[in-house]
């Protein structure tokens, strides 16, 4: 038995069976704060970990907007769950590159991650929740952070819980789930909030679909393979496709001007990845093959290209970010 399900078996014998969120919550608080995930011997890969081009079409389109928007010298990096840094080190690259020298701010709560960052930008500022962000004109951006976060489910209007069962955990109902996510509702309207006082502009990038429709999108990782997601609490990646249609909603509703929903593979080739992926082929032919193929997990259709989406939420008064026109 896992300590987190030994904790978790405690709770549901005094209090009853939990939510899903409260399992979610639980599961994914331990796991980032227990381990690194990311690569091939971890868990799963992320985008900025498949390839640098990752970050820099990030970094090219938020150095674009800030440009646009007159360069303000009071803007600040921000990232909401920044994992190894990569998507940081790789966007900030591009970012000074057009001459802006604003300061750096995370929002991750997980210490193991934090140590790592802080590897890469000693100098960065922390925070444990994107209230906490600074009230100045952001370059945001969250990669495969909301669907970390928890979510709800119900079954004809009845919340799904968690219990034991035997030796094991079970849900309590089973058919038709709707899906929400307060949490993930309340990260949108948080960030979206601040940029409409502040300015700034957040990239949002993740695994999910364009429209609000039923079904369980609840999901575990293990070393690259699904599993169980009521095994080994805690010791495997718990997701669920993002539900954009619900975070453009959330982001309009607290004033933030929202692009259209895009898929990732239609984004970054807008905005000039394929050009990119040649010119580091070229001056790297030795790696050339690697190039390709990273471009390929990175936009095709079958691979991260459509499963993939992406949404920019702005402040009225900055200009909309370039490729989702
Ligand atoms: N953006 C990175 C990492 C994605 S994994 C990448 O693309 O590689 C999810 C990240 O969000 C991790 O850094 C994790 O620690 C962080 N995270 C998850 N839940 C969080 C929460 N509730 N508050 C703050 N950070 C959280």
């Amino acid at each position: 038995m896992t300590p987190l399900e030994r904790a978790l078996r405690d709770r549901i014998a005094d209090e009853g069976p939990v939510t899903v969120e409260v399992y979610m919550e639980a599961c994914n608080a331990y796991y980032y704060a227990t381990r690194d995930p990311f690569g091939v011997n971890g868990d799963f890969t992320t985008a900025p970990e498949i390839s640098q081009m990752f970050g820099e079409m990030i970094g090219a389109a938020l150095a674009d907007s800030w440009r646009r928007a007159g360069s303000p010298a009071d803007a600040v990096y921000a990232e909401l769950g920044p994992g190894r840094g990569t998507l940081a080190r790789d966007a900030l690259r591009l970012l000074r590159g057009v001459g802006f020298s604003g300061e750096v701010h995370f929002v991750e709560q997980s210490p193991i991650l934090r140590e790592t960052q802080k590897t890469v930008f000693p100098d960065a500022h922390w925070h444990e929740w994107v209230e906490n962000l600074p009230a100045r004109p952001m370059l945001c951006v969250a990669n495969e952070f909301l669907d970390a976060l928890p979510i709800r489910q119900h079954v004809t209007g009845v919340e799904r819980k968690i219990m034991f069962e035997g030796d094991g955990l079970a849900f309590d109902v089973d058919g038709e789930i709707v899906e929400s996510s307060p949490a993930r509702d309340e990260a949108v309207t948080t960030l979206a909030k601040k940029l409409v006082t502040s300015g700034g502009v957040a990239l949002l990038i993740d695994y999910g679909h364009q429209r609000s429709a039923p079904g369980d999108t609840l999901q575990a990782v293990h070393a690259h393979q699904f599993a169980a997601v009521l095994e080994h609490p805690g010791e495997h990646d718990l997701t669920s496709h993002v539900d954009f249609g619900a975070v453009a909603m959330s982001a309009r509703r607290a004033g933030s001007a929202v692009t259209p929903i895009v898929s990732q593979g239609a984004w970054l080739k807008r905005i000039g990845i394929e050009s990119r992926a040649e010119a580091l082929a070229r001056s790297n032919s030795d790696r050339a093959d690697e190039i390709r193929s990273a471009l390929h997990r990175l936009t095709a259709a079958d691979q991260m290209g459509e499963l993939f989406k992406v949404i920019a939420i702005r402040s009225p008064d900055w200009p909309a970010p370039a490729g989702f026109a």
